[in-house]
């Protein structure tokens, strides 16, 4: 038995922490999980896990208690202009519906998963400092919980906690890539008003319907990042005018329903990727990747990031050097499973409706295939070089992929 008590502390108990936990006690490791806050509790989101998630829920033996708690949405509709798109993508590993439950039942729910593969979890405790060792590797964390202060420690610190990660700033982990944030976003609650995810786009607006927990509909409104002064003095007005001028119909349905919660927004979403891992650390969800809600990738990207970790250090903890070189390649492996989305998302993010654009939806509208292809990209999976952009040869596709790939090499090599 090794004196390190545990081989994994995972900080942040979110879809992020929560399942690199889970991951990592089935794997058969001793696994400390605590988190600042106590669950179940709600946290800002717009809901919506893509299929790619909702296949990793089912792979992990959770998708029917989110199923239990929630509709599954195997339909979407999508405005712009005078064009209307309705259908789904295609199915992601067999499954075919995205789900969207309350973040105070998703992340209740994994976190009770992970307690029951063994985890040991501490609500209501906070990462203040790191235990190193004399070459500098981390080897513990300092918490803090009701006033009382511990140190424990562990082969490897996993930091969970968001885009904001103590974790991060206390191992030092750099910033490789960074941009300016794009959007600010307020959603709230309605009794009803949508039996599918319905998304529309306007020239500077995003406004998407997503039926979740209890027969209700959360309803968001996006806004440019230069919108974000004005917006925030009367968030109410704005909001419910921004729905009502692009998706008028849906708007008609709110108020027909009426409105169980207050208005929540921000407009500090940051977009940037930061050093995946050093010795002893990892970042997984948030804590190392962030960007634009607006393409509604961050439960999946958590999910994605957690099963890669898990997979590259499971069974390495006890060996430093094969631990190590486990950590190098998941953060090979993390950036070139999202760089691509972290793109899309900044694109998408822009909310510029150009001309061309319109045309081209209306000429994927006229077919199906097509149609399905459009909501898959959509949803974050890969798409084949020509459905790049209605624009595009493939040939041009390909010149941009390869033109975008060096781009972002170079970044991440400076
Ligand atoms: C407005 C908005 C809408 C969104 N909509 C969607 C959507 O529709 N679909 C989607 O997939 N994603 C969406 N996202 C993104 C998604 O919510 C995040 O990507 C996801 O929550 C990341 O999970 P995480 O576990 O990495 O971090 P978090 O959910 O941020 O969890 C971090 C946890 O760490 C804890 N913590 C922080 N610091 C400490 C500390 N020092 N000590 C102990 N604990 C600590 C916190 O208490 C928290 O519980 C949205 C985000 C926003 C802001």
């Amino acid at each position: 038995m090794s004196e390190v008590p545990y081989d994994a502390i995972v900080v942040g108990a979110r879809c992020a922490g929560s399942a690199t936990a889970l991951l990592l006690a089935r794997a058969g490791h001793r696994v400390l999980m605590v988190d600042r806050a106590s669950f179940p509790s709600d946290t800002m989101s717009t809901l919506y896990i893509q299929q790619r998630g909702v296949a990793h829920l089912r792979r992990w033996g959770l998708l029917d208690r989110v199923a239990a708690r929630c509709p599954a949405l195997d339909r979407v509709s999508y405005t712009i202009g005078a064009v209307r798109l309705e259908g789904c993508s295609r199915p992601v590993d067999g499954v075919g519906a995205a789900y969207a439950p309350r973040r105070s039942t998703l992340d209740a729910l994994l976190v009770e998963a992970a307690v029951a593969a063994g985890v040991e979890f501490r609500p209501s405790c906070t990462l203040d400092g790191l235990l190193r060792d004399e070459d500098d590797r981390v080897t513990g964390v300092r918490l803090r919980s009701r006033g009382v202060r511990c140190e424990e420690r562990a082969r490897l610190v996993v930091g969970a906690d968001g885009m904001r990660s103590t974790l991060a700033e206390l191992a030092g982990a750099r910033t490789l890539i960074e941009d300016e944030p794009k959007t600010c976003v307020y959603y709230a609650f309605w009794d009803g008003a949508a039996d599918h995810f319905e998304l529309y786009e306007a020239q500077d607006r995003w406004i998407g319907a997503v039926p979740t927990d209890d027969g209700q509909t959360l309803v968001q409104a996006y806004f440019p990042q230069h919108e974000y002064a004005r917006v925030r003095t009367d968030a109410q007005a704005a909001y419910l005018e921004a729905v009502r001028a692009t998706a008028p119909d849906l708007h008609a349905r709110m108020l027909d329903g009426g409105c169980t919660e207050r208005l929540r927004g921000t407009g500090h979403q940051r977009n940037f990727f930061r050093e995946a891992a050093g010795p002893g650390w990892a970042l997984v969800g948030d804590a190392g990747h962030h960007r634009d809600s607006i393409t509604a990738r961050g439960i999946t990207h958590a999910f994605l990031q957690a099963q890669m970790l898990a997979d590259r250090v499971a069974g390495t903890t006890e060996d430093a050097p094969r631990l190590d070189l486990a950590l190098r390649s998941y953060a090979r492996e993390r950036y070139d499973a999202l760089i691509d989305d972290y793109h899309d998302t900044l694109s998408t993010a822009r909310l510029s409706v150009p001309e061309h654009r319109v045309r081209m939806i209306a000429e994927v509208a006229r077919d199906a295939a097509r149609t399905e292809d459009f909501f898959s990209a959509m949803g974050g999976a890969p798409r084949p070089a020509t459905a790049d952009s209605g624009a595009r040869s493939a040939a041009e596709a390909v010149r941009w992929m390869r033109a975008q790939r060096a781009q972002r090499a170079a970044a991440v090599k400076g």
